[in-house]
């Protein structure tokens, strides 16, 4: 039988790990924890490039395995691209604070464009490193719109899928998102 090589996500969100096993089918896909690693990993980079590399060293390193890793956040334009690398930790109070914050810098705006952005990165210890990139673009709505997905979804309306990414499917989003994007660059890459 035909032996898939195996790569180590370098991530806790079993969504992200599937979602990672759906584009690169030719592989087999593990989480970092199911791999054994517990360890903490300091994302301190300036880039969302800079903290996938950071987060897919540690693991490979650690495990001497190949690892991948994800990095990805929210940019506004009116905002010089924040809350970007920051995304998740813009408020300090988790999704909805972080919504309730970025609705509260845009009041009275009306450039809206906004896009998110994601890097992936793949390291083999002594080995070499991949990067891929992905952006998907749109604009922040006035007020939320659907409930599905998480983080910044409801309030990004979607200039591919015309309509925000809180009332898409699963499958619509992962068919244009910014991950998915980064994901295909970094297949053409391998
Ligand atoms: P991370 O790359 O998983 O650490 O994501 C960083 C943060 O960016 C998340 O906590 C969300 O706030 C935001 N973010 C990244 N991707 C998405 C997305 O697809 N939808 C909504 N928010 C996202």
């Amino acid at each position: 039988m035909e032996q898939k090589t195996a790569i180590v996500v370098a991530s806790g969100n079993a969504h992200k790990i599937d979602e990672i096993g759906d584009i690169l089918k030719g592989y087999k896909i593990i989480s970092m924890k199911d791999a054994g690693f517990d360890g903490d990993i300091v994302e301190d980079g300036k880039t969302f490039k800079e903290n996938a590399l950071i987060k897919a060293r540690t693991v490979a390193e650690a495990l001497h395995v190949t690892a991948l890793a994800d990095d990805s956040g929210l940019c506004v334009d009116v905002l010089g691209g924040a809350p970007g690398i920051y995304s998740a930790r813009f408020s300090g109070e988790g999704d909805a604070g972080n919504r309730a914050l970025l609705l509260k810098r845009l009041e009275g705006l009306d450039d809206r464009r906004a896009h998110f952005e994601c890097a992936v990165c793949m390291y083999s210890p002594g080995g070499k490193t991949l990067f891929g990139v992905g952006k998907t673009y749109g604009r922040i709505l006035f007020e939320e719109r659907g409930d599905n997905g998480f983080g910044y979804d409801s309030l990004f309306y979607s200039d591919d899928l015309e309509k925000s990414f809180g009332e898409a499917s699963e499958e619509e989003k992962n068919g244009v998102s910014h991950r998915f994007r980064a994901l295909e660059d970094l297949r053409s890459k391998l």
